[in-house]
């Protein structure tokens, strides 16, 4: 599943595009993209595709992206959203061209435009209700029915707009329409809205406007001011195109504009990536936050522990197609867990402690043996973990009546400690409810790794030394929905498919001194268990650990 290098890989059929385009030296083969969010919530793993496209491709065409926010809905909007995607597309590892730009810049030029159409006959002040011009829009199929005010005198609708922006109408008792055709198969076209009247303050201009412009007249006129050339979208968008390029032949009089170019959205299995669904689940406190680490998010993804290389290299695996598709959940798990095998120091941690009295071991004594911190990188040197008489081990490693082939700690079987020496269960204790309390164990001093010991037993542990050990708490996370596509069934809620299971707390384990000093965002294997990021709560009095992935994927075991 490796990644072929960028000369052995074909070209995706944007590049294909942009790179026709520069031959032809259109734009003088000047490349310009964006990125456009609303800042109505949180970024998540969609958007980082569409990020890594557009940030991608500047880079690789020696082009420049803008970070444009498309603030056109202010009842929705919020600068706490626009902050957070700030820092998310710089934790991706990019950085807008200048700006960032705000289609709310736009707004006087674009009431402008909207003025010049109306002078010229392209646009009129509808007085019906929202409901009758859908019904008049009718259907695909059959012509719609022109509104009574389609052909009212220019002056009267300049008079009206004039005044809808200075703010003398209600809500919803008028709107700005273009003319364009009502007879069109693409509904699109049959006189769509331009403006809105909203008396709803807006998180940069304030109160200055009494009405919103409608995302399909901002948005391409904000390409046209900032210069883009190539203005990708996601499939639902192709049938706004002609609509784009009409209100852009309305205002363009030279030879530039923008190109729009449609892909297809990232859709994940597992989880759902509406923002309005998001939202719900932040609202109804179903998770902690847009930064759950439960959450498609990024700032989620941030918090569980992946890393921008492993979302950027995801994004890479899944390339850009014209058709819609799922993909698998399992990708971006393998993506994170293929960049932390190569970056974290193996550590160990118990998670279920349980304690194991090594009987021979003097009571007195103590000593440190030494661990490799990493086998994927050389560099990584070594580090002494305390041993003693008295460490814990994870309860799932013993078992009183084992199976043959369970190769971990059982009545009279031998077990090595990862890096210490091998030990054999000689007893246990348990109480009355018959939980284990005590295990037990005799070492064989002639065994301790690294001294050139040559016997050999099946099953290795990791543990921590009793007297060392540091308390944590560790959350394991597992998919927030247990259905592949929570919200692709027609009569039931995507909330009914929740996963009750989705976060597991360990308040009680036990962990080698040297995490004590660890950091909010520090990651680390925990042997044989997985990966494990500290969390931005965890306290030097009180470490939390998430749990980004187990080791393997655990749940192509289970449903495959
Ligand atoms: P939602 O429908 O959940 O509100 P959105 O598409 O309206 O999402 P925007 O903030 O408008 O969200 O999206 C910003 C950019 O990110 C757009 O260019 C959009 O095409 C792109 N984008 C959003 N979701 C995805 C996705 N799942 N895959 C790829 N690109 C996406
Ligand atoms: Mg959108």
């Amino acid at each position: 599943m490796d990644t072929p290098d960028k000369e052995t890989k074909s070209l995706n059929f944007i590049e294909s595009i942009i790179e026709e385009d520069i031959n032809n030296k259109k734009h003088d083969g000047r490349i310009h993209l964006r990125f456009p969010p609303e800042p109505n919530g949180y970024l998540h793993i969609g958007h980082a595709k569409s990020i890594c496209l557009n940030f991608g491709l500047a880079q690789e065409y020696n082009g420049k992206c803008n970070l444009r926010f498309d603030d056109t809905n202010p009842v929705k909007e919020d600068v706490e959203y626009v902050d957070s995607i700030k820092e998310d597309i710089q934790w991706l590892g990019f950085q807008w061209d200048e700006g960032p730009y705000y289609a709310s810049d736009y707004f006087d030029k674009l009431y402008e435009w909207a003025v010049k159409l109306i002078q010229e006959g392209k646009a009129y002040v509808d007085e019906q209700s929202q409901a009758l011009i859908s019904e008049q829009k009718g259907v695909p199929t059959r012509p719609g029915v022109e509104s009574p005010y389609r052909n009212r005198p220019v002056e009267e609708s300049l008079d009206l707009f004039e005044r809808m922006k200075n703010g003398e109408f209600e809500d919803g008792t008028k709107v700005l329409r273009a003319k364009v055709d009502m007879t069109s198969p693409n509904m699109h076209m049959r006189d769509p809205i331009m403006y809105r009247i909203l008396h709803s303050e807006h998180h940069r201009t304030g109160n200055k406007w009494n009405i919103y412009p409608m995302y399909d007249w901002a948005h391409g006129q904000s390409d046209f001011i900032e210069g883009i050339t190539h203005s990708l979208c996601t499939l639902e968008f192709e049938i706004h195109r002609p609509l784009y390029d009409w209100f852009l032949d309305q205002i363009v009089e030279g030879s530039y504009r923008p190109r729009q170019i449609e892909f297809a959205r990232l859709n994940l299995s597992y989880t759902v990536m509406s923002k309005r669904k998001l939202l719900q689940l932040v609202e109804e406190g179903i998770v902690n936050g847009w930064d759950d680490p439960r959450m498609p998010t990024i700032s989620g993804l941030r918090r569980r522990g992946y890393t921008p290389e492993s979302i950027r290299s995801f994004a890479d695996r899944i390339g850009v197609a014209k058709r819609d598709n799922i993909i698998d959940v399992s990708l971006l798990e393998f993506s994170v867990r293929e960049h932390l095998n190569k970056i974290t120091t193996r550590v160990m941690g118990v998670l279920n402690p349980v304690k194991v009295i090594i009987t021979n071991y003097p009571e007195d004594k103590s000593e440190e043996v030494e661990l490799t911190n990493n086998p994927e990188d050389e560099n990584s040197g070594s580090r002494m973990v305390p041993f003693g008489r008295e460490i814990y081990i994870d309860r799932d490693d013993f078992m009183e009546d084992p199976p043959r082939k369970f190769f971990r700690m059982g009545p009279g079987r031998e077990v090595r400690l990862k890096g210490a020496y091998i030990i054999k269960c000689e007893d246990y204790k348990k109480d009355d409810k018959g939980n284990i309390t005590e295990i037990y164990c005799t070492y064989d001093s002639e065994t301790k790794s690294g001294s050139g010991a040559t016997r050999k037993v099946k099953g290795t542990l990791h543990w921590v030394s009793a007297e060392h050990a540091i308390d944590a708490e560790v959350r394991l996370y597992d998919r927030l929905f247990v259905d592949e596509e929570p919200d692709g069934h027609k009569d039931k809620d995507f909330k009914d498919f929740l996963n009750p299971e989705s976060l597991k707390v360990l308040s009680n384990c036990k962990l080698e001194p040297y995490l004590a000093h660890a950091k909010a965002g520090d990651k680390f294997q925990f042997q044989r268990l997985g990966y494990f990021c500290v969390d931005p709560d965890s306290r030097s009095n009180k470490l939390i650990f998430n749990r980004t992935v187990p080791l393997r994927d655990s749940w192509a075991k289970k449903n495959r």
